[in-house]
């Protein structure tokens, strides 16, 4: 990939901090940087938290780099399989009655994501809520769960036995590592679960790591820590596992590059964690209606709202830098 010069890099950024609906990972805003590459109207997106280091952030960088200067792959290199991606709603560790009124912002969906094993919750506050989710999107919906690696493989088989009746799509993430996964999953596959790997797969080795180790059934990736979307699609070749393509709470322009990964993969048959923007109370493109499904827009940012959500000098000093020193790592 040609790379831009640090002073191309950062020649038309902007900052921004995105006000969260609800706390979601722990953030009440989220900041990140957008990035005009060769035109005005080309934007990618360096999403990586802010706790993560440059050597962590630097494929996030190649992902806004490849999204920014058109640099992805060509429809000949990676044919289009769909210009229409089913997305998921998701709903956070809330109370069973709080339920309808959040997944009622998703507008037309049918699959719900819920997050279980959240600190300081019960297994019975996680059986409450998924049975309030079953309940909104009926018998036809499609139930899924993500502990975000909450429990230890006892636990989880445990929690796995409480909730299967309510029909589980999958169960993403049960616990932290590769291992208590694979242990888990041979625990669980008569009961005919299918286990997904969420956070144990990050970086570009970890694909095809989990693959390996028998760990999961379904890998979901986000598609900047893998380093854009042709990378994305190498490792993916490789590891020959369903894919769910996920975000990583990103604007709606750093959503596009996920859109893009998701419409190149041939068999997409879970809907996909795309519609998170639903989670900002602003964003910097025009607000989508149909969270129930992604299409491709147009990804010019509104300059007002790109002002309005502006960080201060000093944070936009601080990720001119990190870029910077990320450039220097790819
Ligand atoms: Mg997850």
């Amino acid at each position: 990939m040609r790379l831009p010069t640090v002073d191309e890099l950062l020649a038309n950024v902007r900052v921004i901090a995105l006000p969260m609906r609800t706390k979601f990972r722990g953030l009440t805003v989220r900041e990140t940087m957008l990035i005009a590459g060769s035109t005005d109207s080309s934007w990618g997106e360096f999403a990586a938290f802010t706790e993560y280091d440059d050597a962590e952030s630097a494929p996030w960088l190649a992902c806004a780099i490849e999204q920014a200067w058109n640099l992805g792959p060509t429809e000949h290199e990676r044919p289009i399989f769909r210009e229409i991606v089913r997305t998921n709603a998701t709903l956070p560790a809330v109370e069973a009655a709080q339920v309808p009124a959040i997944l009622e912002r998703f507008g037309d969906f049918r699959t719900v994501k819920i997050k279980v094993a959240e600190p300081g919750q019960t297994l019975e506050d996680d059986v409450a809520r998924v049975a309030a989710a079953r309940d909104f999107v009926g018998d036809a919906g499609r139930v899924r769960i993500d502990a975000n690696g909450g429990w230890t493989v006892d636990e989880a088989e445990h929690a796995i036995r409480a909730l299967e009746t309510f029909d589980l799509e999958y169960v993403e993430q049960p616990c932290a590592t590769v291992a208590e996964l694979a242990d888990l999953r041979g625990r669980v596959h008569r009961m005919g679960i299918l286990i997904a790997a969420d956070e144990s797969v990050r970086k570009a080795a970890d694909p095809l790591a989990v693959a390996r180790a028998g760990a999961a059934d379904i890998l979901v990736v986000k598609v900047a820590p893998l380093g854009g979307v042709r990378r994305a699609l190498e490792l993916l070749d490789e590891a020959g596992l369903p894919v769910v393509v996920s975000s990583a709470l990103e604007s709606s322009i750093g959503l596009e590059a996920s859109f893009d990964l998701a419409r190149r993969i041939e068999h997409l048959d879970y809907d996909c964690g795309l519609a998170t923007n639903v989670l900002f109370e602003r964003d910097v493109l025009p607000a989508v209606t149909n969270f129930g499904s992604f299409g491709a827009t147009p990804g010019i940012v509104d300059e007002n709202a790109a002002a309005e959500l502006r960080v201060s000098p000093e944070r936009e000093q601080w990720w001119r830098e990190r870029a910077a020193r990320c450039l220097e790592l790819l």
